[in-house]
Formats: structure tokens, sequence, C-alpha cells
């Protein structure tokens, strides 16, 4: 018999106070809702795991060139410890809002748990626009929001990432800062940083690596080899650019890929060497790239493939896309990029959805792999990253699978109930500290 979710339940969940519904934490709560029934979360354990640990609103005041100090409002959500130290990136965007980071924190609790990491989940958020400050200005900004959490992060309380417009070099002034205020140099604090300030091997690519894993794994269920293959995947950076190189290299023909100036289109594959060539040697995208058809990103989406790889943002895939939807398999490199009324119609379509907890927590795996190496001071090759990288996410696939099997539920209820259990049971084990 599938899974049916009973709407009424729901009402009773949500006594006695009420949670913040809104969008994007909406999407995530469409899902938890549905695991939370499936597990039988009491209320009390309900309200507990959906509702955030901590937030921190911080102002930060920063001298800009000019002269003048202007006020930015920065984020840092705790949404759980109960597994350990909570995790998550740090994203800079002027539409970035709390509602946002909720979610993204959320998302990073599940995600951990279901790769059975010993981790938490975080999320920061800076509302600004990275692309109008001067790199001072950038830099002014991170080292006062990072001494302003100060006391909330630590590697062993809330250890910061990169995220959306943050990069390695944000992460060294990250630990840079904390590393002063601390008065000794901590660069376990932070994950995502330069090799030589402790960063690990593989961790550039390792999101993208565990979007290969779990699609290999995926064309494996539907007996599909993967030289059979055609991919397209949507967004051209840090994860699609390296998904695209890695499925190539296994055989997967890749015929579009499309980045935030349109989509590029050749039936008879990509050249994605010269793609990459033309997107340093222009600016970062792939404007003006004319060796392929130019297509919009929403015929890209509901392309003829067998693996449609969104790695772009959130919400793209919504109704009508699903609806018109071509893929067999999606791997979701981004998060949250499917809404959840595109959910019901890619199950009517059989579509073999590898949700984003599950499909890009390659990234973190990574974070957690340079956690250890940093705590051990001992650091490990490239392959052994990239061996233990692809065992975990094949380990978490096949985990998402067979949970899914069993309350015959979609791959993405399946990996909420997996992420949510572990996280509940630690919960029940802890107690309540009164
Ligand atoms: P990125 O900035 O390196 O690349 C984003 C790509 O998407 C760029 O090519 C950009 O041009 C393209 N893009 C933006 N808007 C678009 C649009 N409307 N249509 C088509 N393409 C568009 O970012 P990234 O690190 O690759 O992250 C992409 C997604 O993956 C985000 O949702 C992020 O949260 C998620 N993610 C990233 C990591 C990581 O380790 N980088 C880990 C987990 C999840």
């Amino acid at each position: 018999m599938p899974f049916k979710f009973d709407v009424q339940k729901r009402a009773a969940y949500r006594e006695p106070a009420p949670i913040d519904r809104d969008t994007p934490f909406q999407s995530m709560m469409e899902r938890f809702d549905v695991a939370a029934e499936i597990l039988e979360l009491t209320p009390g354990f309900y309200e507990y795991l959906c509702r955030p640990a901590r937030m921190h609103v911080t102002s930060i005041p920063v001298e800009m060139d000019s002269g003048r100090i202007k006020v930015f409002e920065g984020y840092r959500v705790i949404h759980n410890n109960v597994l350990g130290p909570s995790k998550g990136g740090i994203r800079f965007a002027p539409d970035v809002t709390l509602n946002e980071v909720k979610a993204l924190a959320a998302w990073m609790t599940w995600k951990c748990s279901l790769v059975d990491l010993p981790f938490g989940g975080a999320k920061g958020g800076v509302v600004c626009d990275p692309e109008e400050l001067s790199p001072k200005e950038l830099e002014r900004l991170t080292r006062r929001y990072t001494a302003d959490l100060f006391d909330v992060f630590g590697p062993d309380k809330d250890i910061p990432a990169p995220d959306m417009n943050t990069n390695e070099q944000i992460m060294a002034w990250v630990l840079d800062t904390y590393s002063m205020h601390a008065r000794r140099t901590e660069n376990a604090v932070v994950t995502g940083k330069p090799v030589a300030l402790g960063g690990s091997k593989g961790r550039r690519e390792a999101t993208g690596r565990g979007v290969m894993t779990v699609a290999l794994a995926a064309m494996e269920q539907l007996s599909l080899t993967p030289s059979d293959c055609t991919v397209a995947v949507q967004g051209f950076g840090n994860v699609g650019g390296t998904a695209a190189r890695l499925l190539a290299e296994q055989g997967c023909t890749v015929v579009a890929v499309s980045d935030v100036t349109g989509g590029y289109y050749n039936k008879r594959g990509l050249d994605l060497e010269e793609m990459r060539a033309h997107v340093r040697q222009n600016g970062g995208t792939l404007a003006g790239y004319e060796k392929a058809q130019s297509i919009t990103n929403e015929e890209l989406l509901t392309l003829d493939v067998d693996v449609l790889v969104p790695a772009a943002k959130e919400d793209q895939i919504d109704r009508e896309i699903a609806e018109d939807l071509g893929a067999r398999i999606i791997a979701e490199g981004a998060n949250g990029p499917t809404h959840p009324e595109a959910d019901e119609v890619l199950a009517e379509k059989e579509v073999l959805v590898i949700p984003d907890i599950l499909a890009n927590a390659g990234g973190v795996t990574a974070s957690y792999f340079e956690w250890v190496q940093n705590r051990e001071g001992f650091f490990w090759t490239e392959d052994e990253v990239n061996q233990r990288l692809d065992r975990m996410m094949r380990r978490a696939f096949d985990k998402v699978y067979a949970t899914a099997d069993e309350h015959d539920v979609s791959l993405r209820i399946g990996a909420y109930v997996l992420g949510v259990r572990r996280v509940a049971e630690a919960l029940r084990m802890r107690g309540i500290y009164a």
C-alpha cells in the first residue's frame, strides 16, 4: 500500500505554537510534515525538531572605502545540534532573508544526519551585494560578522563554510579573525578554506562528485548504462560544472548546460573543456559561446534526457515545468530546486528524483573530512578523500532507497525520514534538559 499523507493530522502537529510557514521554510516543512507522520513523532518532538535552536541577528557596521559607515544585516541560525556541533555555509546575497536561512539550516540538519556525520545543522547569511563591494569592504564585512559571532562559532560549537557568493578567501578571513580573538590559530573553525591554510584536497569538487555518484547509482537502479545516457545540467558553476565534467568522464553525453546567461545545446554532446575555457576568458559566464544551439532555461529543464541536474538555485522546477519534464532521473545539485507542488507530478510520471539533501551532501561530507584532518593534524591525499566520499555517498543513496522502499514513498520523503529519524532517536536518548 503506498503511504498516504493525512492532511487532517497535520493540524494536530501544529499545536500549540504557530510555526513560520512562509516559503522557503514552508518548502522544507511540507516534506518534514510527511516524514513526521511516518515516524509518528509526538507533537512535542515535532515542534522541537522543526524549530531552530537559536537565531542570531546582527547589525554589521562597515567603514566603506568612501569613509561612510554602512550597516549590513547578518544572520546565523543554529537549527539543531543534538548530533554534534552545527555545520553550515554563509551566504552573501542582496535578497537573503532570515526565513531562507532558517530553511537552509534545517536542510543542513537532515543532510548531516542522513549521511551519518556527527554534525547538527546551521546556516548564515549577510544581506549585501558582493558585486558592489570592493575586496577591502568585503574583507571588513566578513571580519566584523565573524567577530560579532565569535561566541557562536567554534570547532566544537558551530563551523561555517562557503555558500552562495562566499569562497575560500572569505573562509580564510573567517579563520584569521576567529584565531585573532581566540589567541591561537584555529583552522578547524571553518571548512572550505584554501588548502594552504588546512583546507582539504578534493573539497572544491566534492559536491559535484557526490552528484555524479548518486546519479550513477540511480542509473543502476533503472538498469541504464552511463554510456547510453544523455544529461542536461542547469548551472555551470562549482556544482553544475563539476557534475557535468565528471558525468561526461563516466561516458554520459552532456547535451545541454546553462548558466545565468541562458542555455546551450548540442544533441551530439557539448565540448565541456572548451566551454570552461570560454567561461574563464569571458568574465565568468557562457555569454557569447557560439558552438552550440542557444536554448532557454525552461527548454533545458524540459529536454528529453535521461538525467537532469538542476545546480543553480531554488524553485526552478515548478508544477508546469514538471508536467513538461522529459528526464527519467533528476539529481538535485542545488538546494531546494524543486517546488513542493512539483513533487506529486514527478511521482505520477515516475521520475526518479534524488533529493537535494542526499544529492548535494558531498560538499558537507568533504567538509567533515576537512574538519577531521584539521583536528588530527594529518592530511589525506586527494585519492583518499575521493574514495571515502564515493563510499559514503553510495551508502547514503542505498539507505535512502531502502527507506523509501520500506514506506512506499519517494526518495525525497525517504531521505527526510532517514534524516529526521536519527536526530529524533538521539534526542530521545539525550532527553530534554530541564
Ligand atoms: P556557483 O555560484 O558556483 O554557480 C551557480 C551557477 O548557476 C552559475 O553558473 C550561474 O550562472 C548559474 N545560474 C544562476 N542563476 C541561474 C538561472 N536563473 N538559470 C540558470 N543558471 C543560473 O554556485 P554553486 O556553488 O555551484 O551552487 C549552486 C547550488 O548548489 C546552490 O543552490 C547551492 O546552495 C548548492 N550547493 C552548493 C554546494 C557547494 O559545495 N558549492 C554544496 C551544496 C549545495
